[in-house]
């Protein structure tokens, strides 16, 4: 029901935006918009269309919540629109999936061609979601990474894991609260969810599982 909804509010967005990009392919038309002023609008314009976005793996936050979109370059023509995004994990297979639907966003809002292009450092983390798409995804039904700043700071080693020694992963949890009853008598079923990016959990209370977005 909850994704029903941000879906439709996304949709929303998505007109509201499209209709705003045709207010911009109305003033190249007259051919005498300031191209200053002209380009500052349309990458605003970019950036709220890929708020229309959704994660696949993740549908209540859009990629640009999500923190993986860096940086929106639009052309001196205005029609040739550059996006730069950092995946969450390489090889996260969401990642070209991802690529098509930003391409597909700023088509529809009036771009004749789109570059998606990787980046891939400085590393994606979780740090990098939006305060307020946290309290979304918890929402959900997901347990937001805790910040990695509140983890360490600093320099953090590589660490490599041998099968059968994810115990040594558990001890850097922290206690999660049940996303749906708080109840912080919570164990990990699984280190890997869904999504290689989110860990099983199980609420002992309400016997109802949940997922945990690992802080990377
Ligand atoms: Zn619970």
């Amino acid at each position: 029901m909850v994704t029903a909804r941000t879906r439709a509010t996304l949709n929303t967005a998505a007109a509201a935006a499209r209709d705003a990009v045709g207010g911009v392919a109305d003033l190249d038309a007259g051919g005498r918009a300031d191209r200053a002023a002209g380009e500052a609008l349309s990458s605003a314009l970019a950036w709220s269309v890929l708020r229309t976005v959704a994660d696949p793996e993740i549908p209540v936050l859009s990629v640009v919540e999500l923190g993986i979109v860096r940086a929106i370059e639009i052309a001196c023509d205005r029609k040739t629109v550059t996006v730069t995004v950092t995946p969450t994990y390489i090889g996260c297979p969401a990642t070209e999936m991802i690529a098509q639907d930003i391409v597909r966003a700023l088509t529809d809002a009036g771009a004749v061609q789109v570059v998606v292009r990787q980046q891939l450092a400085p590393a994606w983390s979780t740090d990098w979601i939006e305060p307020a798409a946290r309290a979304r995804m918890l929402s959900y039904g997901i347990v937001p990474p805790a910040a990695r700043s509140s983890l360490a700071r600093g320099v953090q080693p590589l660490r490599f894991v041998a099968p059968g020694s994810v115990r040594d992963l558990h001890e850097m949890d922290e206690v999660l609260r049940c996303p749906r009853c708080a109840s912080a008598d919570t164990e990990r079923l699984s280190y890997f969810g869904s999504t290689a990016c989110k860990a099983l959990y199980r609420c002992r209370a309400c016997r109802e599982p949940f997922e945990y977005f690992k802080p990377l």
